[in-house]
């Protein structure tokens, strides 16, 4: 009987490799974590709740950016505050929603 590990921690996160987030040029290894639900019991007087918690997907960086030098730390701020550092994405939402463009 064979019991395959690595299966069984690629159902909540896997390694995947995507763009540095600050030159969008050079490959970073990124731990992938899925979303996921958990119950939580909460004591309110007299009855007992489970609610359910809901844990958002996220990403953690597993590499320094070879070309622009970004470390770990600074992809995982990233992630966490979960903004986009390039302007030119801003001007085409902008553009899409039909604001005016002068930058
Ligand atoms: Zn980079």
């Amino acid at each position: 009987m064979f019991i395959n590990h690595g299966d069984y921690s690629n159902i909540m996160s896997e390694i995947i490799k995507m763009k540095c987030p600050f030159c969008k040029e050079g490959d970073i290894k990124v731990l992938h974590i899925k979303a996921s639900y958990s119950e939580t019991r909460a004591r309110a007087a007299s009855n007992t709740k489970t609610i359910p918690v809901y844990h958002k997907a996220k990403e953690e960086a597993l590499s320094d950016c070879s070309k622009c030098g970004k470390t770990q730390k600074e992809m995982n701020r990233i992630f966490r505050e979960g903004k986009q550092v390039s302007c030119k994405d801003a001007v085409k939402r902008a553009e899409e929603s039909g604001l005016p463009t002068k930058f």
